[in-house]
Protein backbone atom coordinates (compact mmCIF):
# COMPACT_ATOMS: atom_id res chain seq x y z
CA UNK A 1 0.00 0.00 0.00
CA UNK A 2 1.26 3.40 -1.27
CA UNK A 3 0.87 5.79 2.04
CA UNK A 4 -0.52 8.72 -0.35
CA UNK A 5 -0.69 12.78 1.44
CA UNK A 6 -3.90 13.90 1.65
CA UNK A 7 -5.66 16.11 -1.23
CA UNK A 8 -4.72 19.71 -1.35
CA UNK A 9 -6.74 21.85 1.05
CA UNK A 10 -4.98 25.52 1.11
CA UNK A 11 -5.85 27.83 4.35
CA UNK A 12 -8.28 30.88 3.57
CA UNK A 13 -5.92 33.35 3.58
CA UNK A 14 -6.66 37.21 2.71
CA UNK A 15 -2.94 38.06 0.92
CA UNK A 16 -1.73 41.53 2.12
CA UNK A 17 1.42 41.17 1.52
CA UNK A 18 4.31 42.14 -1.11
CA UNK A 19 2.59 39.72 -3.35
CA UNK A 20 1.05 37.41 -4.83
CA UNK A 21 -2.02 39.06 -3.58
CA UNK A 22 -5.72 38.14 -3.12
CA UNK A 23 -6.95 36.33 -6.41
CA UNK A 24 -10.09 37.47 -7.96
CA UNK A 25 -12.14 34.81 -7.92
CA UNK A 26 -13.39 35.11 -11.32
CA UNK A 27 -9.35 34.32 -12.17
CA UNK A 28 -9.10 31.28 -10.13
CA UNK A 29 -12.86 30.02 -12.15
CA UNK A 30 -11.06 30.51 -15.63
CA UNK A 31 -7.76 28.88 -14.94
CA UNK A 32 -10.33 25.98 -13.98
CA UNK A 33 -11.54 25.79 -17.55
CA UNK A 34 -10.56 23.03 -19.89
CA UNK A 35 -6.86 22.85 -21.58
CA UNK A 36 -6.72 23.34 -24.81
CA UNK A 37 -3.68 23.09 -27.40
CA UNK A 38 -1.38 26.20 -27.58
CA UNK A 39 -1.77 25.86 -31.49
CA UNK A 40 -5.10 25.20 -31.18
CA UNK A 41 -7.13 27.92 -32.84
CA UNK A 42 -9.01 29.00 -29.73
CA UNK A 43 -5.64 29.54 -27.58
CA UNK A 44 -4.70 31.54 -30.53
CA UNK A 45 -7.52 34.11 -30.12
CA UNK A 46 -7.33 34.16 -26.41
CA UNK A 47 -3.32 35.42 -27.07
CA UNK A 48 -4.43 38.01 -29.53
CA UNK A 49 -7.03 39.02 -27.01
CA UNK A 50 -4.66 39.06 -23.89
CA UNK A 51 -1.84 41.22 -26.09
CA UNK A 52 -4.58 43.52 -26.75
CA UNK A 53 -5.60 43.98 -23.24
CA UNK A 54 -2.05 44.43 -22.42
CA UNK A 55 -1.29 47.32 -24.51
CA UNK A 56 -4.76 48.81 -23.21
CA UNK A 57 -3.37 48.19 -19.55
CA UNK A 58 0.18 49.21 -20.39
CA UNK A 59 -1.31 52.10 -22.25
CA UNK A 60 0.61 51.21 -25.51
CA UNK A 61 0.83 50.52 -29.32
CA UNK A 62 3.54 48.74 -29.37
CA UNK A 63 3.17 45.54 -31.33
CA UNK A 64 5.76 43.62 -29.19
CA UNK A 65 3.57 43.46 -26.13
CA UNK A 66 3.14 39.81 -25.06
CA UNK A 67 3.44 37.72 -21.63
CA UNK A 68 6.76 35.89 -21.08
CA UNK A 69 5.96 32.76 -19.04
CA UNK A 70 7.58 32.90 -15.79
CA UNK A 71 7.53 35.32 -13.08
CA UNK A 72 7.82 39.07 -12.90
CA UNK A 73 12.14 38.32 -12.04
CA UNK A 74 11.89 36.63 -15.86
CA UNK A 75 10.03 39.87 -16.74
CA UNK A 76 12.89 41.85 -15.80
CA UNK A 77 15.60 39.14 -16.89
CA UNK A 78 13.82 39.64 -20.52
CA UNK A 79 14.31 43.38 -20.57
CA UNK A 80 17.69 43.37 -19.46
CA UNK A 81 19.03 40.33 -21.55
CA UNK A 82 17.67 41.04 -24.67
CA UNK A 83 18.95 45.33 -24.91
CA UNK A 84 22.39 44.48 -23.43
CA UNK A 85 25.09 42.89 -24.87
CA UNK A 86 29.22 42.42 -23.31
CA UNK A 87 30.47 45.48 -22.47
CA UNK A 88 27.64 47.53 -22.71
CA UNK A 89 27.23 50.75 -20.62
CA UNK A 90 24.28 50.65 -18.40
CA UNK A 91 23.12 52.64 -15.85
CA UNK A 92 20.61 50.94 -12.81
CA UNK A 93 18.74 53.10 -10.05
CA UNK A 94 19.12 51.49 -6.76
CA UNK A 95 17.15 52.17 -3.78
CA UNK A 96 15.69 48.75 -2.75
CA UNK A 97 15.90 45.35 -3.62
CA UNK A 98 14.66 45.46 -6.75
CA UNK A 99 16.92 48.03 -8.04
CA UNK A 100 19.73 45.91 -6.38
CA UNK A 101 18.51 42.78 -8.55
CA UNK A 102 18.25 44.36 -12.02
CA UNK A 103 22.02 45.79 -11.42
CA UNK A 104 22.77 41.93 -11.08
CA UNK A 105 20.75 40.63 -13.92
CA UNK A 106 22.69 43.57 -16.19
CA UNK A 107 25.96 42.45 -14.87
CA UNK A 108 25.06 38.71 -15.54
CA UNK A 109 24.47 39.71 -19.10
CA UNK A 110 27.68 41.60 -19.65
CA UNK A 111 26.99 44.95 -19.39
CA UNK A 112 29.11 47.71 -17.62
CA UNK A 113 27.01 48.91 -14.89
CA UNK A 114 27.02 51.89 -12.89
CA UNK A 115 24.72 51.92 -9.53
CA UNK A 116 22.65 55.41 -8.60
CA UNK A 117 22.03 54.61 -5.17
CA UNK A 118 19.62 56.79 -2.85
CA UNK A 119 19.04 56.04 0.19
CA UNK A 120 15.89 53.34 1.14
CA UNK A 121 12.33 55.00 0.94
CA UNK A 122 13.81 57.85 -1.27
CA UNK A 123 13.23 58.23 -4.92
CA UNK A 124 15.24 59.87 -7.61
CA UNK A 125 15.30 63.13 -9.38
CA UNK A 126 16.45 63.78 -12.65
CA UNK A 127 19.67 65.71 -10.73
CA UNK A 128 20.50 62.09 -8.89
CA UNK A 129 21.17 60.67 -12.64
CA UNK A 130 22.84 63.98 -14.27
CA UNK A 131 26.34 62.62 -13.27
CA UNK A 132 25.98 58.97 -14.26
CA UNK A 133 24.45 60.08 -17.41
CA UNK A 134 27.15 62.37 -18.22
CA UNK A 135 30.13 60.04 -16.87
CA UNK A 136 28.46 56.43 -18.74
CA UNK A 137 27.08 57.70 -21.50
CA UNK A 138 24.49 54.27 -20.82
CA UNK A 139 22.97 52.52 -23.66
CA UNK A 140 19.97 52.01 -21.18
CA UNK A 141 18.90 53.11 -17.63
CA UNK A 142 17.16 50.97 -15.51
CA UNK A 143 14.85 52.21 -12.69
CA UNK A 144 11.90 50.56 -10.98
CA UNK A 145 8.34 52.21 -10.71
CA UNK A 146 6.89 50.75 -7.63
CA UNK A 147 9.91 49.65 -5.29
CA UNK A 148 8.22 46.85 -3.29
CA UNK A 149 11.05 46.92 -0.58
CA UNK A 150 10.24 50.43 0.62
CA UNK A 151 6.64 51.64 -0.96
CA UNK A 152 8.26 53.94 -2.92
CA UNK A 153 6.39 55.81 -6.14
CA UNK A 154 8.98 56.72 -8.38
CA UNK A 155 7.90 59.60 -10.69
CA UNK A 156 8.42 58.04 -14.24
CA UNK A 157 7.99 61.50 -16.91
CA UNK A 158 10.82 63.50 -15.97
CA UNK A 159 13.32 60.51 -15.77
CA UNK A 160 12.23 59.56 -18.99
CA UNK A 161 12.89 63.16 -20.65
CA UNK A 162 16.36 63.26 -19.17
CA UNK A 163 17.58 59.51 -20.17
CA UNK A 164 16.22 60.00 -23.48
CA UNK A 165 18.24 63.72 -24.22
CA UNK A 166 21.21 61.45 -22.83
CA UNK A 167 20.67 59.10 -25.65
CA UNK A 168 19.87 56.12 -23.86
CA UNK A 169 16.99 53.83 -23.78
CA UNK A 170 14.54 53.92 -20.38
CA UNK A 171 13.85 50.32 -18.94
CA UNK A 172 10.68 50.40 -16.28
CA UNK A 173 10.19 48.13 -13.43
CA UNK A 174 6.07 47.70 -13.52
CA UNK A 175 5.64 44.91 -11.81
CA UNK A 176 4.20 46.43 -8.37
CA UNK A 177 2.52 49.29 -10.04
CA UNK A 178 0.82 47.65 -13.55
CA UNK A 179 -2.74 47.29 -12.58
CA UNK A 180 -2.60 49.68 -9.38
CA UNK A 181 -1.24 53.48 -10.85
CA UNK A 182 -1.47 55.07 -13.74
CA UNK A 183 1.00 53.32 -15.70
CA UNK A 184 1.57 55.32 -19.88
CA UNK A 185 4.36 53.66 -21.56
CA UNK A 186 3.98 55.74 -24.98
CA UNK A 187 2.82 58.55 -22.78
CA UNK A 188 5.77 58.90 -20.57
CA UNK A 189 8.16 56.94 -23.71
CA UNK A 190 9.27 54.09 -21.99
CA UNK A 191 11.16 51.85 -24.50
CA UNK A 192 11.22 48.52 -22.63
CA UNK A 193 8.80 47.65 -19.45
CA UNK A 194 7.92 44.41 -17.24
CA UNK A 195 5.17 43.43 -14.74
CA UNK A 196 4.14 40.17 -12.91
CA UNK A 197 0.85 38.87 -12.57
CA UNK A 198 0.90 38.48 -9.26
CA UNK A 199 0.54 42.18 -7.65
CA UNK A 200 -1.92 44.44 -8.60
CA UNK A 201 -3.67 42.14 -11.13
CA UNK A 202 -5.28 39.53 -9.16
CA UNK A 203 -3.62 36.75 -10.61
CA UNK A 204 -0.88 34.06 -9.60
CA UNK A 205 2.43 34.36 -10.08
CA UNK A 206 3.51 32.79 -13.31
CA UNK A 207 3.65 35.38 -16.25
CA UNK A 208 5.20 38.39 -16.75
CA UNK A 209 3.54 41.19 -19.14
CA UNK A 210 6.24 42.63 -21.17
CA UNK A 211 6.48 45.52 -23.87
CA UNK A 212 9.11 46.74 -26.17
CA UNK A 213 8.84 50.03 -28.63
CA UNK A 214 10.18 50.43 -32.35
CA UNK A 215 13.53 51.60 -30.48
CA UNK A 216 14.16 48.51 -28.13
CA UNK A 217 12.77 45.93 -31.17
CA UNK A 218 15.48 47.82 -33.39
CA UNK A 219 18.07 47.57 -31.07
CA UNK A 220 17.37 43.78 -30.24
CA UNK A 221 17.26 42.59 -34.09
CA UNK A 222 20.92 44.98 -34.42
CA UNK A 223 22.60 43.18 -32.18
CA UNK A 224 26.11 42.07 -32.28
CA UNK A 225 25.90 38.67 -30.26
CA UNK A 226 23.27 36.15 -29.54
CA UNK A 227 20.48 36.86 -26.95
CA UNK A 228 22.48 34.52 -24.00
CA UNK A 229 18.84 33.35 -23.11
CA UNK A 230 17.32 31.13 -25.40
CA UNK A 231 13.84 31.21 -23.75
CA UNK A 232 14.11 34.75 -23.39
CA UNK A 233 14.78 36.34 -26.68
CA UNK A 234 11.88 37.99 -27.70
CA UNK A 235 12.66 37.57 -31.63
CA UNK A 236 11.70 34.01 -31.63
CA UNK A 237 8.80 34.73 -28.71
CA UNK A 238 7.64 37.17 -31.27
CA UNK A 239 7.52 34.97 -34.16
CA UNK A 240 5.54 32.92 -31.55
CA UNK A 241 3.00 35.79 -30.49
CA UNK A 242 2.85 37.35 -33.83
CA UNK A 243 1.41 36.57 -37.43
CA UNK A 244 4.17 33.22 -37.72
CA UNK A 245 2.99 31.46 -34.78
CA UNK A 246 6.08 29.27 -35.06
CA UNK A 247 6.67 26.97 -32.01
CA UNK A 248 8.93 28.08 -29.10
CA UNK A 249 8.35 26.93 -26.04
CA UNK A 250 4.58 25.25 -24.91
CA UNK A 251 2.48 28.22 -23.35
CA UNK A 252 1.34 27.44 -19.84
CA UNK A 253 -2.45 27.70 -21.13
CA UNK A 254 -4.55 28.01 -17.94
CA UNK A 255 -2.05 31.01 -16.60
CA UNK A 256 -2.91 32.54 -19.73
CA UNK A 257 -6.98 32.04 -19.63
CA UNK A 258 -5.94 33.49 -15.56
CA UNK A 259 -4.51 36.70 -16.60
CA UNK A 260 -7.01 37.16 -19.77
CA UNK A 261 -9.86 37.19 -17.19
CA UNK A 262 -7.77 39.01 -14.68
CA UNK A 263 -7.18 41.67 -17.89
CA UNK A 264 -10.89 42.03 -18.27
CA UNK A 265 -11.77 42.42 -14.75
CA UNK A 266 -9.95 45.45 -14.62
CA UNK A 267 -10.70 46.98 -18.36
CA UNK A 268 -14.44 45.98 -17.45
CA UNK A 269 -13.80 48.29 -14.00
CA UNK A 270 -12.01 51.05 -15.75
CA UNK A 271 -8.53 52.06 -15.50
CA UNK A 272 -9.32 55.22 -13.63
CA UNK A 273 -12.23 53.80 -11.30
CA UNK A 274 -9.07 50.79 -10.90
CA UNK A 275 -6.57 53.41 -9.49
CA UNK A 276 -9.17 55.38 -7.82
CA UNK A 277 -10.06 52.25 -5.95
CA UNK A 278 -6.52 51.67 -4.48
CA UNK A 279 -5.98 55.11 -3.86
CA UNK A 280 -9.19 55.08 -1.67
CA UNK A 281 -8.39 52.28 0.20
CA UNK A 282 -4.99 53.37 0.68
CA UNK A 283 -5.91 56.14 2.03
CA UNK A 284 -8.30 54.71 4.65
CA UNK A 285 -5.61 52.32 5.93
CA UNK A 286 -3.56 55.28 6.53
CA UNK A 287 -5.64 57.62 8.43
CA UNK A 288 -6.61 54.52 10.42
CA UNK A 289 -2.42 53.57 10.71
CA UNK A 290 -2.10 57.35 11.55
CA UNK A 291 -4.51 56.71 14.31
CA UNK A 292 -2.12 54.32 15.96
CA UNK A 293 1.01 56.35 15.23
CA UNK A 294 2.09 54.07 12.87
CA UNK A 295 4.17 55.92 9.98
CA UNK A 296 5.48 55.29 6.81
CA UNK A 297 8.59 54.09 5.70
CA UNK A 298 8.97 55.41 2.55
CA UNK A 299 9.27 59.72 1.84
CA UNK A 300 6.01 62.04 2.32
CA UNK A 301 4.71 62.48 -1.16
CA UNK A 302 6.09 59.28 -2.82
CA UNK A 303 4.11 56.80 -0.74
CA UNK A 304 2.80 53.56 -3.28
CA UNK A 305 -1.12 53.24 -2.93
CA UNK A 306 -0.97 49.21 -3.02
CA UNK A 307 2.79 48.74 -0.88
CA UNK A 308 1.96 50.36 2.46
CA UNK A 309 5.57 50.07 4.03
CA UNK A 310 5.10 51.37 7.65
CA UNK A 311 7.44 51.00 10.99
CA UNK A 312 6.82 49.34 13.07
CA UNK A 313 6.19 50.81 16.45
CA UNK A 314 8.78 50.48 19.15
CA UNK A 315 8.12 47.39 21.82
CA UNK A 316 6.29 45.52 19.33
CA UNK A 317 7.09 42.48 18.13
CA UNK A 318 7.48 41.48 14.52
CA UNK A 319 7.66 38.23 13.75
CA UNK A 320 5.01 36.97 16.65
CA UNK A 321 2.87 40.04 15.52
CA UNK A 322 2.64 38.99 11.65
CA UNK A 323 2.47 35.06 12.91
CA UNK A 324 -0.82 36.04 14.66
CA UNK A 325 -2.74 37.69 12.21
CA UNK A 326 -2.41 34.50 10.18
CA UNK A 327 -3.13 32.42 12.91
CA UNK A 328 -5.79 33.87 13.88
CA UNK A 329 -7.15 35.88 11.34
CA UNK A 330 -5.98 34.34 8.33
CA UNK A 331 -4.29 37.77 7.17
CA UNK A 332 -0.85 38.24 5.45
CA UNK A 333 1.59 40.84 5.42
CA UNK A 334 4.89 41.05 4.88
CA UNK A 335 8.16 41.96 6.62
CA UNK A 336 10.87 44.33 6.15
CA UNK A 337 13.66 43.16 3.48
CA UNK A 338 17.60 43.98 3.83
CA UNK A 339 17.92 47.53 5.87
CA UNK A 340 14.23 47.31 6.73
CA UNK A 341 14.07 43.59 8.54
CA UNK A 342 12.86 43.85 11.83
CA UNK A 343 11.64 47.77 10.99
CA UNK A 344 8.76 47.60 8.96
CA UNK A 345 5.76 46.20 7.59
CA UNK A 346 5.23 45.75 4.52
CA UNK A 347 0.81 46.11 3.61
CA UNK A 348 -0.18 45.46 0.49
CA UNK A 349 -3.40 46.58 -1.18
CA UNK A 350 -2.74 45.32 -4.53
CA UNK A 351 -5.68 44.20 -7.05
CA UNK A 352 -8.64 42.10 -5.32
CA UNK A 353 -6.87 42.95 -2.31
CA UNK A 354 -7.69 46.47 -2.74
CA UNK A 355 -10.72 47.06 -0.93
CA UNK A 356 -12.68 47.97 2.52
CA UNK A 357 -13.50 44.61 4.13
CA UNK A 358 -9.62 43.88 4.23
CA UNK A 359 -8.74 47.37 5.35
CA UNK A 360 -10.81 47.20 8.43
CA UNK A 361 -10.64 43.83 9.03
CA UNK A 362 -6.69 44.29 9.28
CA UNK A 363 -7.05 47.58 11.44
CA UNK A 364 -9.26 45.66 14.04
CA UNK A 365 -6.90 42.73 14.40
CA UNK A 366 -3.99 45.09 14.69
CA UNK A 367 -6.05 47.07 17.58
CA UNK A 368 -6.44 43.31 19.23
CA UNK A 369 -2.96 42.36 18.81
CA UNK A 370 -1.15 45.71 19.82
CA UNK A 371 -3.25 45.88 23.18
CA UNK A 372 -2.29 42.66 24.06
CA UNK A 373 1.57 43.66 23.50
CA UNK A 374 0.92 46.51 25.69
CA UNK A 375 0.64 49.41 23.10
CA UNK A 376 -0.75 52.53 24.19
CA UNK A 377 -3.63 53.57 21.77
CA UNK A 378 -7.62 55.27 21.83
CA UNK A 379 -9.01 51.89 21.41
CA UNK A 380 -11.52 51.92 17.92
CA UNK A 381 -9.97 54.75 16.84
CA UNK A 382 -8.25 53.50 13.25
CA UNK A 383 -11.54 52.23 12.39
CA UNK A 384 -13.16 55.55 12.80
CA UNK A 385 -10.02 56.86 10.86
CA UNK A 386 -10.78 55.08 7.97
CA UNK A 387 -14.44 54.45 8.22
CA UNK A 388 -14.06 58.74 7.89
CA UNK A 389 -12.23 58.52 4.74
CA UNK A 390 -14.85 55.78 3.40
CA UNK A 391 -17.62 58.75 4.20
CA UNK A 392 -16.05 60.84 1.91
CA UNK A 393 -16.88 58.64 -0.62
C1 LIG B 1 7.72 41.15 -7.01
C2 LIG B 1 8.64 42.05 -7.79
C3 LIG B 1 9.55 41.57 -8.74
C4 LIG B 1 9.75 40.10 -8.98
O1 LIG B 1 8.61 39.45 -9.35
P1 LIG B 1 8.45 37.85 -9.08
O2 LIG B 1 7.07 37.60 -9.57
O3 LIG B 1 8.62 37.68 -7.60
O4 LIG B 1 9.50 37.17 -9.85
C5 LIG B 1 10.30 42.49 -9.44
N1 LIG B 1 10.19 43.81 -9.23
C6 LIG B 1 9.35 44.31 -8.30
C7 LIG B 1 9.27 45.78 -8.09
C8 LIG B 1 8.55 43.45 -7.55
O5 LIG B 1 7.72 43.94 -6.62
Amino acid sequence: MIQLPPPLNPPVRTLMGPGPSDIHPRVLEAMGKGTVGHLDPYYLRIMDELQSMLRQVFQTRNPMTMAISATGSAGMEAAIVNLVEPGDPVVICVNGVFGGRMADVAERAGGQVTKVEKPWGQVFTPDDLKPALHAARPKLVGIVMAETSTGASQPIPEVSQLVHDAGAMLVVDAVTSLGGMPVEVDGWGIDVIYSGSQKCLSCPPGLAPVSFNQRAVDCVLGRKTKVQSWYLDISMLASYWGQDRVYHHTAPINMTYGLHEALRLILEEGLAACFARHQRNHAALRAGLAALGIQYAAAEGCQLPMLNAVRIPAGIDDAATRRQLLERFGIEIGGGLGPFKGQVWRIGLMGYAARPANVLVLLCALEQLLAEQGYAFAPGSSVAAANAVYAQG
